[in-house]
């Protein structure tokens, strides 16, 4: 199951890579004020 922790440890999870992107993106936009592009959200992934 792809998973994902944002800088200050929020842990999100999804069943499939696009809906963790998509759950990242909402993330990081409702509780940082920030846009991460799907290729860097998918390059900290495989950097885990
Ligand atoms: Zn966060």
């Amino acid at each position: 199951m792809p998973r994902w922790t944002c800088a200050l440890g929020h842990r999100v999870e999804a069943d499939s890579e696009d809906e963790l992107v998509r759950k990242v993106q909402e993330h990081m936009r409702r509780e940082h004020g920030m846009e991460v592009s799907r290729e860097r959200i998918l390059r900290d992934l495989r950097d885990e």
